[in-house]
């Protein structure tokens, strides 16, 4: 008690109450006071006198090593002018404490000026720091009075006062020549400040997307409107931003104000578990790249999963290719987002590849009815995709005999037991909504006749029972029921040339009358069925997009790295690694320079190639890591699995390619997966499911590997379950 008692007078009026801030009597005798006493105290009824008794007087008035300890470095000043204790701070002082720039630092954060001042007049340092803390907490007096004094300021400064909010701050530091930039209208934008960023947006301060951005990102529907009806750019990272952070209500402002979207918006939504903003994106139209992996992942968030579910229509049983369409009706035939109804629809069979001449089917089927020798007026139904086979190979297919002239199908059987054509269905469809009316009629026969629809000419019974009918889900196939219903139709034409009965029953449906067209095409196309057709169809689509380099490069040179066949390739300054024929790298995989990759290779995103590596005929999927000097032929990595250094992964091309001196040849169907006569794996291309390891020094041959496995011996025709 004796050594440290030291007045420093000093009160202020605050709310007509005294505080005192001194180092006072009052100080002391609380302090030595017991917990009881000073809860008696606290609570003293209408109590005038408050004892801020802050860190810095406890360190001060205790008398502990931790005490010695404390004094000898810079925390017990920074402390006091954090509270506010001037008293403190003096004490401090006297008894030796270091101070620094932390102590003007605090007391600009928390606008103590008097501390400021009496430890900037005694030599205490500051730094621009101290400027921008006293901005950033919209302390106008003690900003002036550390410029007036010389501390230096920058644009951090003005951007601090715009992120607090505070106008008058932001004016006296941009009025007295601190610098400014886009930062200070992002900082008003984010934290949602309208009048920081109008003033600084009327006062010439830039701004660009990021100012958008922010905004939505935060939410800030005000200051978003603001920038956007003021001319500050945006793109479809606006919404991107918004859709991440679930704000719903700035990516409707930015929705409905035409700010761009692309699938992205969704995906990271849903990647994220934004479920809010995945769903107003998706009810509004925005488009969603999901793919089985991202519902897979999306398990984690099970409304997203469910709704995700909602999304893809999923047939209460296996309805055939047909029924499906047929059961969606529905919700394919709802209008387009500018309300315009829907005329026509693509399908596609899932297992087919192929360069698909979309737009000469899109012509054929619209420009049908401009011709001169349609006949009866038959609409166009259905145009389907075909191509010619070899004799033998047609009978795998659904074989057309096609009209040569008008194009129209005359008769259409599924894989034939003896030849009927060696014109065969592609599994691509355009169909008119109309052929909604002719599945409507297949669909009441199916359902009277219990599956046997041969029966064309079965009556038609009365709109009540079709109405019952109708609900119920059959099993209906575009090739078999469909398609040769329209073949025959365009056969034997719709009226005359049909018996009495038919003819009767045609007047009656005559709205389903139409024609089914074939688009032949000579284009490459075959149908994937096995493992091995992915190597093939890798193989194909890569020449393909060889082929179409000029027009990628238009469209996305930055993206896409295109190497050119047989020369060597800069991808980028720092890795040029050789390629052989065509190939495909992902711009965010990383091959070593001395590896060699081609022909006909694909890498995908985030893969990584090793030094030495060779792969040949291979896809490698994302995230896969190749290790140094192993050799990849024939195969397919799959996501994130690794192979180790100096292993052989290998498979067979049994998978025969189309004989090319055989015209109209496709890929013949490959072995069967096991030897008949032995029950073993017939050679195959390797396949490595998702997440396999391979240890270093390892052969592996025709293998099939399941995921998640780890091998650390070799194998040779073998499935590794
Ligand atoms: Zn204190």
């Amino acid at each position: 008690m004796r050594t440290f008692i030291c007045f420093v007078p000093l009160g202020q009026y605050n709310n007509h109450e005294i505080i005192f801030r001194m180092f006072s009597l009052a100080k002391l005798s609380y302090f030595a006071c017991s917990d009881s006493d000073k809860k008696w105290y606290n609570t003293v009824p209408k109590s005038k006198i408050e004892i801020d008794l802050g860190p810095c007087c406890k360190i001060l008035l205790s008398n502990t090593t931790e005490r010695q300890n404390k004094l000898k470095d810079f925390k017990v000043c920074a402390l006091a002018a954090q509270s506010g204790h001037l008293d403190c701070l003096i004490y401090a002082r006297s008894l030796g404490c270091k101070w620094n720039s932390g102590t003007c630092n605090n007391a600009a954060e928390n606008g103590h000026l008097e501390i400021l001042k009496y430890a900037h007049e005694r030599g205490c340092p500051w730094d621009i720091t101290t400027c921008n803390l006293a901005a950033m907490n919209g302390h106008l007096i003690t900003l002036k009075y550390i410029h007036e004094h010389g501390c230096e300021w920058d644009k951090t400064t003005c951007k601090m006062a715009s992120a607090h909010g505070s106008l008058n701050t932001l004016k006296y530091a941009h009025e007295h020549g601190c610098p400014w930039d886009k930062g200070t209208c992002e900082a008003a934008s984010a934290f949602g400040h309208l009048n920081t960023l109008q003033y600084a947006h009327e006062q010439g301060c830039p701004w660009d997307i990021d100012t958008c951005k922010m905004a939505s990102n935060h939410g800030q529907v005000n200051t978003l409107q603001y920038a956007h009806m003021h001319g500050c750019p945006w793109d479809a990272s606006t919404c991107e931003v918004a859709s991440l952070s679930g704000h719903v209500n700035t990516l409707r402002y930015a929705h409905e104000n035409g700010c761009p979207w692309e699938a992205t918006t969704c995906d990271l939504a849903a990647m994220i578990g934004q479920y809010h903003t995945l769903r107003y994106a998706r009810e509004h139209g925005c488009a969603w790249n999901m793919d089985a992996y991202i519902l897979e992942f999306l398990k984690i968030y099970p409304p997203i999963h469910k709704y995700a579910l909602e999304q893809y229509l999923r047939e209460p049983s296996a309805l055939g290719t047909a029924g499906g369409l047929y059961y969606f009706r529905d919700t394919i035939l709802e209008p387009l987002d500018n309300n315009e109804p829907i005329q026509a629809f693509f399908v596609m069979n899932g297992d087919v590849c192929a360069d698909f001449p979309l737009d000469e089917i899109l012509n054929m089927h619209f420009n049908y009815s401009n011709r001169s020798y349609h006949q009866q007026n038959q609409p166009v139904l259905v145009t389907v995709m075909a191509t010619e086979t070899t004799r033998e190979q047609s009978v795998h297919y659904g074989c057309m005999v096609v009209d040569k002239e008008t194009n129209v199908i005359q008769h259409y059987v599924e894989k034939p037991s003896t030849f009927v054509s060696t014109t065969v269905n592609c599994g691509v469809y355009l169909c008119s909504t109309r052929l909604f009316d002719t599945m409507a009629d297949i669909h009441l026969e199916i359902s009277n006749n219990n599956g046997s629809f041969n029966q064309l000419c079965t009556p038609i019974s009365n709109k009540n029972q079709q109405k019952t009918t109708d609900q119920v889900a059959v099993v209906m196939w575009m090739e078999q029921d469909v398609l040769r219903k329209l073949a025959g139709q365009s056969r034997y034409g719709c009226s005359s040339s049909c018996d009495d009965r038919l003819s009767k029953i045609k007047t009656k449906t005559s709205m389903t009358c139409g024609l089914a067209l074939a688009a032949t095409t000579n284009n490459w196309w075959s149908q994937l069925k096995t493992a091995g057709a992915a190597i093939y169809a890798n193989r194909h689509y890569l020449g393909l997009r060889q082929q179409n380099e000029r027009f990628l490069h238009v469209k996305t040179l930055s993206e896409f790295a295109l190497p050119s066949p047989i020369k060597l390739m800069t991808i980028n300054p720092e890795s040029c690694y050789s390629i052989i024929g065509h190939v495909y790298v992902h711009p965010t995989a990383s091959v070593h320079p001395t590896a060699l990759l081609g022909p006909n290779v694909s890498v995908g995103a985030g893969a990584y190639i090793d030094q030495g590596v060779r792969i040949k005929e291979s896809i490698i999927l994302q995230d896969a890591v190749i290790g140094q000097h192993s050799l990849v032929m024939h195969s397919i990595i799959g996501r994130c699995a690794k192979i180790g250094a100096w292993c052989r992964v290998e498979g067979s091309t049994t998978c025969s390619d189309p004989n090319p001196n055989v015209a109209f040849a496709k890929m013949t169907p490959q072995l069967p997966l096991f030897n008949a006569l032995d029950g073993r794996l017939n050679p195959s291309i390797t396949i490595l499911g998702c997440s396999v390891n391979v240890e270093s020094e390892i052969v592996l041959l025709n293998s099939i590997v399941l995921p998640y496995k780890t091998l650390t011996r070799s194998y040779k025709n073998e499935i590794i379950l």
